[in-house]
């Protein structure tokens, strides 16, 4: 039924009753056609530029084609984005596997959300409009410092590549008495149509696919912020309006109570 799919065990007891059991593998098979498809997807994206090396490193070889210094630095160019590609793609694999691999682990350090996105902030700062303001001078959660660390640089990142040029981009902290501290960063990009936006955090999905491979995105990066956020209890949430930017949120649990304002 409905895409279902069940395993039928009959038995013949000693009584000549039958005992008919039927198991619903349904989740079985969605888990194992969902890593299948991951294996796929990741050896499509690999494969390309892949293919785009090689055939320029074949033209670069032939003595004919090779012989323009302009010719052989534009190609050299070409190499070095398409293995930067590749670099880029294996790195969020393997920041995948690690999320995956410690998922069950509670996360322990204590992360003062203020301090480590002006750190992170500060990495950004000398190639655009990053700010970064907090309605209070601590928000300290239990955490895994490298991981959020991570979540804020792909959303300072993604806010970089897709918003105004040149920002400005805007990280706000919001810690509420309520016991949760509410992060926000916000560009004034093109924004994500609304069709493409409830799928943006599925690996590999984008939402404008020539432009998420020119800036060099790998389609990665949201499903990374994601799982991240999961892991440490929280809730991460993406709105946009075309034509006027986007801001992606995440609500995070406090570990220690806010001092009264
Ligand atoms: P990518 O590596 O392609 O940037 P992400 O998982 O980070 O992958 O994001 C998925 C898609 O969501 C992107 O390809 C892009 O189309 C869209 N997107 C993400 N952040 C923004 C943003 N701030 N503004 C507009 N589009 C965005």
């Amino acid at each position: 039924t409905g895409g279902s799919v069940w395993e039928v065990d009959c038995r013949v007891l000693a009584s000549n009753d039958r005992l008919v059991s039927l198991y619903d593998l349904s989740e079985r098979v969605s888990v194992a056609k969902s890593h299948a498809d991951f294996v796929a997807n990741a050896s499509h994206e690999l494969r390309t530029p892949l293919a785009n090396v090689l055939g320029y490193v074949e033209t670069l070889m032939n003595p004919k084609a090779g012989g323009n210094e302009g010719v052989r630095l534009r190609f050299l160019d070409t190499i070095r984005h398409e293995a930067q590609r590749m670099q880029s793609l294996i790195s969020d694999l393997m920041s995948l596997s690690r999320i995956e691999a410690v998922k069950h682990e509670v996360p322990a350090d204590r992360v003062d959300m203020v301090a480590l996105s002006n750190e992170i902030g500060g990495e950004f700062r000398t190639s655009a409009t990053v700010t970064v303001k907090a309605n209070c001078e601590k928000a300290v959660i239990a955490g895994d410092r490298g991981q959020i660390g991570q979540v804020l640089r792909n959303l300072i990142d993604n806010a970089l590549k897709y918003g105004k040029a040149g920002g400005p981009v805007e990280v706000s902290i919001e810690a509420a008495s309520t016991g949760w501290v509410l992060l926000t960063v916000r560009d004034e990009g093109e924004g994500i149509a609304p069709e493409h936006l409830p799928r943006v955090t599925e690996r590999f999905y984008r939402a404008d696919t020539s432009r998420s491979r020119a800036v060099g995105g790998t389609g990665l990066g949201l499903s990374i912020v994601k799982h991240i956020v999961e892991r440490h209890r929280g809730r991460f949430d993406i709105d946009s309006r075309p034509g006027t930017g986007t801001t992606a949120s995440m609500m995070l649990p406090l570990r220690e109570e806010q001092p009264a304002e």
